[in-house]
């Protein structure tokens, strides 16, 4: 094949699974857990407990973030947000220019009002000088592609301190860890991770409703509103 022809034939290709990427069903689904909550509304609860604390946007543009009943953290300190479209995305580049703006708004709001909760622990600052005494925070999120891992988009938002400021595998931390070999395979050893129900759930969640709702007010660091 000339070059030119394989040249041609890669974007064919590319153009034909980012459409099939692009033109996904994202209507909200009955047997989606996720597009479920996106129905409910702030301060209201889930099934398995958690409470929504945030939304932000339209139907088609819009996110809503919960705090999880449990944490793999100190369960008396540390607690997780996860943030989610209200539209059934599957994958990161569905989201349309508003949703891209609503997102990054949601991600900062969330950011600035669990840090604030954080703060109030006089154990946690803003330099600390080890990585459990610090105000820092960490996302995990992913967008898988396989049939049977094919879900609504959810994004955690973590308290990057005890067991959950173990590193992650795209971390050149980990690529650093100490290989093991047990006969069989090669392997590393990570610190066992157990979600414990976080003691006081509803504080919290009000907590951060009254930070959320009164952020418009708030001025970032250069002085900019954010709304
Ligand atoms: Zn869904």
């Amino acid at each position: 094949m000339t070059k030119i022809l394989k040249g041609f034939s890669l974007l064919v290709r590319i153009m034909d699974e980012i459409d099939k990427l692009k033109n996904e069903n994202i209507a909200q689904k009955e047997n989606c857990e996720f597009c479920k909550e996106a129905g409910l509304k702030t301060g209201q609860k889930t099934s398995y407990g958690s409470v929504i604390i945030f939304r932000i946007g339209s139907d088609k543009d819009g996110w809503f973030a919960t705090l999880s009943p449990r944490t793999g953290g100190d369960p008396t300190k540390n607690f997780t947000l996860q943030l989610m479209p209200f539209s059934h995305l599957t994958h990161f580049s569905q989201m349309n220019e508003n949703s891209a703006k609503n997102f990054g708004i949601a991600f900062a709001k969330l950011s600035d009002a669990m840090s604030r909760i954080m703060a109030k622990n006089p154990a946690l600052t803003a330099m600390a000088d080890n990585r459990d005494n610090g105000i820092a925070l960490a996302i995990y999120g992913k967008c898988t592609t396989w049939k049977e891992k094919k879900e609504h988009l959810h994004i955690k938002l973590f308290q990057f301190r005890d067991r959950l400021s173990q590193p992650s595998v795209v971390d050149s931390t980990f690529g650093r860890k100490e290989i093991f070999n047990d006969g069989k395979e090669d392997y590393v050893k990570m610190k066992p991770v157990k979600k414990i129900a976080i003691t006081n759930v509803n504080e919290i969640a009000k907590e951060l409703i009254n930070i959320l709702t009164d952020f418009s007010t708030k001025k970032s660091v250069n002085g900019d509103d954010y709304d």
